[in-house]
């Protein structure tokens, strides 16, 4: 990256400007260096015991090095399990956001992974006319009518209960790419709960929902009501945001968006990873596996110490939603 490129960011972000993300290199980059510099700053730890942990991955095909699907799904057969064994070793709970053609085929593979992990669904518009092969084609909900993204979704949650055998009620769209027809649709097809809301980014996606608001929230639609749990995004000092995304961030850098995040004195505090299936095998652009694997355990291992729950996006749902017999909020450490 030129030095006068670097500037100009600093300069936009300085002002309030939204960074957006157009690659994924440039953000991570940026956001790197500023990380090491908050890890000098930055005494504080998370709270022991008062933090929910739930990691949402979005489950797809391999993916080419030009970010182009190749129908093949080795990152099913041979990423997974291996990201399993960590997540066995430190009792950690995950939520697979599949898309309705992993369903198709590996549906006895994620028939078996149900028993102890949520299988949720997540959604390309794409997939239903064919041309999922062109991941840059940046086709997403909101280009969509409202009875159109209720046909795709319902489509979506049909073909993973029948090949499943599990009914979906936890979402993220392709690209997080989602406007209020989604999330109405998303209530009209069952579902409790969208991940898709990336804070403090702006897509600039034709009406996709953004929100710097960090924190799990019940949204009003209708005469219902649905949990949005946002991907953990910080941006300290309205400078660069970093994620819990191991596939961007080392273990140390997620360890201080997680202190970060504890800064809120929120409780409970919520954190949410997230990173795609195909990120478990390699060659991806700009790291490789075995450095996804190592953040990864950095990360499990610093949460496990400070006894957080791990739990599932349903989990967190139960735990949050308000109590039927009043409208008062449940205790969410009822069941600890
Ligand atoms: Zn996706």
């Amino acid at each position: 990256m030129t030095s006068a490129l670097l500037g100009k960011i600093l300069v936009q972000s300085l002002n309030g400007y939204v960074f957006r993300v157009p690659h994924l290199s440039r953000t991570s980059a940026l956001s790197k260096s500023f990380l090491l510099f908050l890890r000098a700053l930055l005494i504080a730890n998370i709270p022991k015991g008062k933090v929910f942990f739930t990691i949402g991955i979005d489950t797809e095909q391999d993916l080419d090095k030009n970010y182009v699907h190749t129908g093949e799904y080795r990152n099913v057969s041979e990423g997974i399990p291996r990201l399993l064994d960590i997540f066995d070793d430190f009792n950690a709970k995950s939520t697979w956001l599949i898309t309705p053609d992993v369903a198709h085929h590996s549906g006895d593979f994620f028939k078996k992974l149900a028993k102890k992990h949520e299988i949720g669904c997540h959604v390309h518009p794409e997939y239903f006319d064919g041309s999922l092969k062109g991941m840059r084609l940046q086709k997403i909900f909101p280009l969509f009518s409202y009875e159109k993204q209720v046909e795709m979704i319902q489509q979506a949650s049909d073909v993973i209960r029948k090949n499943v055998g599990v009914n979906p009620s936890s979402f993220r769209a392709g690209r997080f790419g989602i406007n209020n027809d989604s999330l109405r649709a998303l209530v009209s097809c069952g579902f409790n709960l969208d991940c898709s809301m990336t804070p403090f980014l702006d897509w600039d996606f034709h009406g996709t929902l953004a929100s710097s608001d960090v924190s799990p929230r019940f949204l009003r639609v209708g005469s219902s009501d649905i949990l949005e749990i946002p991907v953990t995004i910080v941006r300290p000092f309205r400078l660069f945001p970093a994620w819990l995304r191991p596939s961007w961030f080392s273990g140390s850098e997620m360890i201080n968006v997680m202190k970060i995040r504890a800064r809120s004195k929120e409780t409970p505090l919520v954190l949410n990873m997230m990173f795609h299936s195909m990120e478990l095998i390699d060659p991806n652009p700009n790291f490789t596996a075995k450095r996804f694997f190592d953040n990864m355990r950095s990360v499990l291992e610093y949460a496990s110490e400070h006894c957080v729950s791990f739990v599932t996006m349903n989990d967190l749902y139960n735990r949050l939603k308000p109590s039927t017999s009043s409208q008062n909020q449940a205790d969410p450490w009822k069941n600890e």
